[in-house]
């Protein structure tokens, strides 16, 4: 029974049953706190609100890099598909390198979502000049759709991101995990731990390390028998969850304490670009970068998340195969957020209403699964 704590105990006893206790521990289990899976209550009349966002990806990964434009250096941090909020501390903090390096002061972020959020205040607490331009600013970008679940996903095809991607991956999500870290129960930020569980049809045999590396994900409880819901494969561990309209709005408030200016504007070509008085650009425009920049291979992955009312008792997560595809549930203090849709080249920002009876019939399944479990609260 993997997830019941033992403790080894001395009882009240004389001295030569202690004296055998010396060579021979009792062992005692302690008394499973179990009581009954709180069920997720996925129902239609549940329903607060019901969003689609597009996710940023491009297959051979995300862009972090600079380019010359004569005098102006562009440094491109976009393309996080499925995480980016995610990756936000490490490509962000890597873009801030590069700006750095040109010595210049003055920079332009283009974009208002997290990466360009996060740009900023790391530029501006270095001293930077910074004004942010974005067409769309926080609460209504893509980054405030987003689960958001600290977990590198949906980032890349495997066979097309290259080994020096692959490599440069995941030193970045060592390094995101890392800058996410002091966030954690910071009042107001939004940010927590929650168990996370992934579950699968299929056992994962040899399973390969957790992206960035298994020490990312405390706890980490890999199991083949009592798996959430009954699947023959579990992935159980700690996740940090992240409420993206309490923590980009402490974000953009940070970026504003230290000096970041916010400008509302829409580019239509490189050349207003480029047209800026500030000599080093950074790109933070997520699915802009297309046709802003040129960028042929960036393609949405449209997400579709139904906002639940508020379950206090649900404190956990996860991850989920469902029919006609995966299903994941994340705790808010605000609601459940129900999801799981991935429409690879879909731009429809409209609400699918197959996709979301497919959303809550399936919860519902999976909760009604739970009715035959104990659940352990760690
Ligand atoms: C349904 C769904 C679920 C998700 N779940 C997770 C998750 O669990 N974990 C996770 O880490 N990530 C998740 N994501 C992914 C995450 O939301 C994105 O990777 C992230 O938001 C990208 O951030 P960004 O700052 O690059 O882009 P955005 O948030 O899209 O910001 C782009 C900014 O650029 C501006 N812009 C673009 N073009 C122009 C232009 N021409 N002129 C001026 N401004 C422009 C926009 O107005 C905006 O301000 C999810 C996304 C979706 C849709």
């Amino acid at each position: 029974m993997p997830h019941l704590a033992r403790r080894t105990v001395l009882l009240g006893m004389g001295a030569s049953a202690l004296a055998a206790c010396a060579s021979q521990p009792v062992t005692m289990t302690a008394l499973p706190l179990a009581r009954p899976f709180p069920k997720v209550l996925s129902q239609r009349d549940r329903i607060t609100r019901t969003v689609v966002g597009l996710r940023p990806f491009r297959p051979q990964g995300f862009r972090l890099e600079a380019e010359r434009f004569g005098d102006k250096t562009v440094i491109h941090n976009y393309g996080h598909g499925g995480c980016g909020v995610t990756l936000s501390w490490g490509t962000s903090q890597r873009a801030a390198v590069m700006a750095g390096e040109t010595g210049r002061l003055d920079v332009a972020i283009l974009g208002g979502g997290v990466m360009g959020l996060t740009s900023a205040l790391i530029l501006a607490r270095r001293g930077h000049a910074v004004t942010v331009y974005a067409e769309l600013m926080h609460p209504n970008t893509t980054s405030n759709i987003a689960g958001a679940l600290w977990l590198p996903s949906s980032l890349y095809d495997r066979d097309v991101a290259s080994e020096e991607f692959l490599r440069l991956n995941w030193q970045v999500t060592r390094e995101a995990h890392r800058g996410f870290l002091p966030y954690v129960n910071r009042p107001g930020y939004g940010v927590s731990w929650v168990q996370h569980s992934e579950v699968s049809n299929r056992v994962r045999d040899p399973r390969w390390a957790l992206p960035g590396g298994d020490d990312l994900y405390p706890d980490l409880d890999v199991r083949t028998t009592e798996t959430r819901f009954g699947f023959p494969y579990e992935e159980r561990y700690h996740a940090m969850m992240i409420d993206p309209d309490y923590y980009l709005d402490m974000l953009m408030k940070d970026a504003q304490l230290a000096g970041a200016k916010f400008i509302a504007r829409r580019f239509e070509t490189l050349e207003e670009v480029l047209a800026l008085p500030q000599p080093v650009v950074a790109n933070c425009t997520g699915l802009g970068a297309a046709k802003l920049f040129g960028d042929e291979t960036l393609m949405p992955i449209r997400g579709q998340l139904s906002h639940l009312l508020p379950q206090p008792e649900i404190d956990y997560s996860y991850t989920a195969p469902g029919t006609g595809g995966a299903l994941y549930m994340f705790p808010r203090k605000t609601g459940l957020v129900l999801g799981g849709s991935h429409g690879r080249g879909d731009f429809s920002m409209d609400v699918s209403e197959e996709e979301l009876t497919r959303m809550i019939d399936g919860h519902a399944a999976l909760a009604e699964r739970a009715a035959f479990s104990t659940w352990v609260p760690n």
